[in-house]
């Protein structure tokens, strides 16, 4: 597979995230993102060049009045490097089974919901239902029960599916280095793996029980993808269970460690905000529309090339207002229930969606915006040409 011989010539990495991530502090960050005044921001936006220290700058609260000025440039930087078009994307959920204990998740271990994961025929009746569509990669999604849905079941999936799809990507429990490798063998693009946040003492706190306590393996994670050589890493942090400011400041530096050192892979950030589910927990930060759009300008400004992902936890208006903004990537018509294509439509979510539209009415509106929809990744029709 040409994915893997081109990234096989990605540097062995000798150290890893964690021991830049030690190098910073959670509360001198903090406090000098809100210290940040007007002056440093009206220097910061006469710069070409957006550094990781200017990144703190532009997500500060004083950076605020100056998000109509962060618009216009991320809306020209995104036009500028990836044209006129918008990726769709959809997820499929194979299981809710889960060991884990996160306090945010309607999946989570000690929720009283019934249990299911997709046997072949549910896999390939909904990837029926999927294709229908228009979609042409998908996005598998699992809880984390190694016993059920553990690698041997996901290579099975994937080998079951590759030739519905002309990529697939996955968002399921962190594995080894060597198990990541057997996947990318059986045809795996892209693994979504967010930190939730970057606090270690509040992970702790929505972590308590399950391998997902593990701080250190979670965040050592991207990690050992990148020295397995996968295509693309999709980054992010849960809004909700920490200030916003410092987990994206940690998700910033992640990126950029990650793409000094494992070059060759692509990536992508997304921007999840606390949805309700099964047995709520209440955002103990609440971060507006508003700053939400001042995040995706600041990204955008910060790297170029990075794919800004927006799900259909966000509302019909916001997604509507946010195309034109710095996002290349928005999924539509998503069921986060295992079967909730065409298996058991009516079963438990993982979290309550906020935009319902159909994938037809979310391409209409993309495209009554001037842009043009994508059915698939690029990245991977670039890199088979080569
Ligand atoms: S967030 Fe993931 S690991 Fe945690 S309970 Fe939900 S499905 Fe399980």
């Amino acid at each position: 597979m040409k994915t893997q011989i081109a990234n096989s010539q990605q540097p062995i990495a000798k150290s890893n995230f964690k021991t830049v991530f030690e190098t910073y502090n959670w509360d001198t960050l903090e406090q000098e993102i809100y210290a940040v005044s007007k002056t440093d921001v009206e220097t910061v936006l006469a710069k070409e060049k957006i550094t990781l220290n200017d990144f703190k700058v532009l997500i500060s609260p004083a950076a605020k009045p100056f998000i109509e000025h962060m618009a216009q440039r991320s809306h020209q930087l995104t036009k500028k490097r990836f044209g006129n078009t918008i990726q769709m994307y959809i997820p499929m959920y194979l299981s809710n089974e889960c060991q884990n204990i996160c306090t945010y998740c309607g999946f989570s271990m000690t929720n009283k919901i019934p249990r299911k994961t997709l046997s072949d025929a549910e896999i390939l009746k909904e990837v029926e239902h999927i294709k229908k569509l228009g979609y042409d990669h998908i996005l598998l999604v699992t809880g984390e029960a190694n016993r059920t849905v553990g690698v041997s079941y996901l290579k099975h999936a994937i080998q079951l599916i590759k030739k519905h799809f002309s990529n697939i990507s996955i968002e399921v429990q962190p594995l080894d280095q060597e198990e990541y490798e057997a996947l990318i063998a059986e045809g795996l693009y892209a693994v979504l793996v967010y930190q939730e946040t970057y606090h270690e003492a509040t992970y702790k706190t929505h972590h308590p029980k399950g391998k997902k306590s593990n701080f250190n393996y979670r965040l050592d994670t991207p990690d050992r993808l990148g020295k397995a050589g996968i295509h693309k890493i999709g980054l992010g942090a849960l809004f909700g269970l920490e200030d916003w400011r410092v987990d994206s400041f940690y998700t910033a530096l992640h990126l950029k460690y990650l793409q000094k050192t494992y070059w060759r892979t692509k990536y992508s950030i997304s921007f999840p905000r606390l949805r309700p589910h099964q047995g709520d927990v209440e955002p103990k930060v609440e971060m507006t529309d508003t700053d939400l759009v001042q995040l995706i300008c600041a990204y955008r400004m910060l790297d170029e090339d990075v794919e800004l992902s927006m799900s259909t936890r966000e509302s019909e208006t916001f997604r509507n207002n946010i195309i034109k903004l710095g996002i290349t990537s928005i999924s539509a018509e998503s069921k986060t229930n295992p079967g909730g294509y065409a298996v058991a439509p009516q079963s438990l979510e993982q979290f309550e969606i906020s935009d319902e539209r159909s994938t037809d009415a979310i391409k209409n509106m993309i495209q009554s915006q001037g842009y043009e929809v994508v059915w698939k990744d690029w990245d991977r029709s670039y890199v088979n040409s080569h």
